[in-house]
């Protein structure tokens, strides 16, 4: 199983199916976190 991880954070935002273990860094527009950054600058 795959996990999609955040690139600001590091929080697991979701899972994909994959053969081995995976980790995938997405970037954060799908997080909360992209609207904390935008808020704190
Ligand atoms: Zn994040």
């Amino acid at each position: 199983m795959g996990t999609i991880v955040c690139q600001g954070c590091n929080r697991t935002l979701g899972h994909f199916e994959d053969e081995k273990v995976t980790t995938l860094y997405s970037t954060n527009e799908n997080c909360d976190c992209a609207k904390n950054e935008i808020e704190s600058n």
